[in-house]
């Protein structure tokens, strides 16, 4: 039987970057995926990256040209129902191809020695003699083929295919997503039929989840929309949007429709010879479903751990526990904070109440700049609580949406300071464990 330091099931951008990185530190480490070569990164064509992720997370930064480039652009609007008030926040975005972005990080981690089998499908764990993860047996060429690994990774993608094999209680939660824990996304490629609609940014309406942004194509755009629940229900929802949003005039091109994850991180990443990251572990950002970066930045946090764990022959759950301590006190505790507020604020605002905000300056410039990382002025603050003074006395909002959104700032508070608590080695999890879900039941999901 083959061996290696790390399988990592799943080449798509969060496999592949791990992959990359750990042969780099001079592990021996196998890549499979259950698609061929040719198949994978197309689940659905254009995403995009910050510009300013590149340089931090030292991946490629296709140019103009290159064939993973597709466009880039740097206004990006929030907007209101009616599209009467929009603000605008200047970040420089690149727009990629997926496929050929992906076969790009493949390289990478090819470049640094690990290896890549493709058509390869994981069906089940190996466990040792103490029943612990001692490899994969998957499914090659039409054979059983057994692989054993110190480490098995699981970035499959929602799949979590590795994730939701393991045992219970054998130390990361294994269950499957609800509806309620996704968004169901769906992409219209579409051609402007009005050269003054061509677009020059992206916006996007935090009422409907929907936004317009540019394509491969200048003269065309992606209108997309996520919600839960169902592709059904998005689809009711772009219907209502239709209504108000002022949309440009279109032809359709085509549609796409994929999902992702928009629920928490499993509390526990790691558990003995098990590792997980990426859509597998629920990694996306809680303002809009995305996670090729985010996971990167949890990635980040743990090549360390996962370096001296296996140079050291620690691949426990209790060496690397210091992943989730690293990660829930810094990024997940940020995730959880934001997903607790638009959860609270989204569910209880109706349509007025949305267009008073952007009206009456309650969602200003500044206030979207700090959402996205930005200082807060004390005057926005100001200016933003008078605001919504003002609502409540012109009875622009109503007292239920005041009390949702002082209900929603507290929740948000209250699991953001619980994240940074998190417990520095296993003992003590349980009760933390415990009080988070105490937590997230108050904190509700987004409708
Ligand atoms: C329509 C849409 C638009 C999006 N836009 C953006 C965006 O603009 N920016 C952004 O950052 N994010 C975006 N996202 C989210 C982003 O696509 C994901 O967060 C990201 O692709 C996750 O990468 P991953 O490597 O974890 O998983 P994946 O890319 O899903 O890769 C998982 C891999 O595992 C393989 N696999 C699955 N099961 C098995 C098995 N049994 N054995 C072996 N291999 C297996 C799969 O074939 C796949 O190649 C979008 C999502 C959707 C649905």
């Amino acid at each position: 039987m083959e061996q290696y330091d790390l399988v990592v099931i799943g080449a798509g951008s969060t496999g592949a970057y791990l992959a990359k990185h750990m042969a780099k530190r001079g592990h021996s480490v196998l890549v499979i995926d259950k698609l061929p070569k040719t198949k994978v990164g197309t689940k659905y064509d254009i995403f995009h990256i910050e510009e300013k992720e590149f340089g931090r997370l030292g991946i490629p930064r296709p140019q103009k040209g290159d064939p993973a480039w597709a466009f880039e652009f740097v206004k990006n609007y929030n907007a209101d129902p009616l599209t009467l008030y929009p603000k605008c926040q200047m970040n420089p975005m690149v727009g990629l191809h997926m496929h050929e972005y992906t076969m790009l990080l493949n390289e990478e981690a090819e470049k640094a020695g690990a290896k890549i089998l493709y058509s390869c499908e994981f069906k089940a764990f190996l466990f040792d003699e103490n029943k612990k993860i001692c490899g994969v047996d998957t499914r090659w060429k039409g054979h059983g083929k057994k692989i054993g690994a110190r480490l098995v990774a699981d970035c499959s993608g929602m799949a979590a295919v590795g994730r939701t094999a393991l045992p219970d209680g054998y130390g990361v939660e294994n269950d499957q997503l609800t509806d309620e824990d996704m968004f169901y996304v769906i992409l219209r490629y579409v051609r402007l039929l009005d050269p003054k609609d061509y677009l020059e940014g992206s916006t996007f309406w935090a009422y409907y989840k929907s936004w317009i942004a540019p394509s491969a194509d200048p003269h065309g755009a992606i209108i997309g929309i996520g919600a839960c629940h169902s592709f059904d229900y998005a689809e009711k929802i772009y219907a209502d949007m239709e209504q108000t949003v002022p949309l440009p005039a279109y032809e359709l091109d085509h549609v796409e429709r994929g999902r992702t994850p928009y629920t928490r991180n499993p509390y526990s990443m790691v558990a003995d010879g098990f590792f997980v990251s990426g859509d597998a572990g629920n990694l996306t950002k809680s303002v809009n479903g995305e996670g090729v970066t985010s996971s990167m930045v949890q990635l980040q946090l743990a090549f360390d751990t996962l370096d001296r764990a296996l140079k050291l022959g620690k691949v426990t759950r209790g060496y690397m526990w210091e992943i989730n301590k690293k990660y829930n006190a810094s990024q997940g505790a940020e995730f959880a904070m934001l997903r607790a507020l638009l959860v609270g604020v989204v569910n209880a605002a109706n349509f007025d109440e949305f267009q008073y905000a952007f009206e009456s300056g309650i969602i200003s410039d500044e206030l979207l700049n700090a959402a996205a990382g930005a200082p807060l002025p004390v005057k926005t603050l100001f200016g933003a609580a008078k605001g919504f003074a003002g609502g409540i006395a012109k009875k622009k909002i109503r007292l239920s949406t005041v009390k949702a959104a002082v209900g929603a700032l507290k929740n948000a508070v209250a699991i953001s300071e619980h994240y940074k608590r998190f417990p520095d080695t296993e003992a003590g999890y349980d009760a933390w464990a415990k009080k988070a879900d105490a937590l997230y039941e108050k904190i509700g999901k987004i409708r």
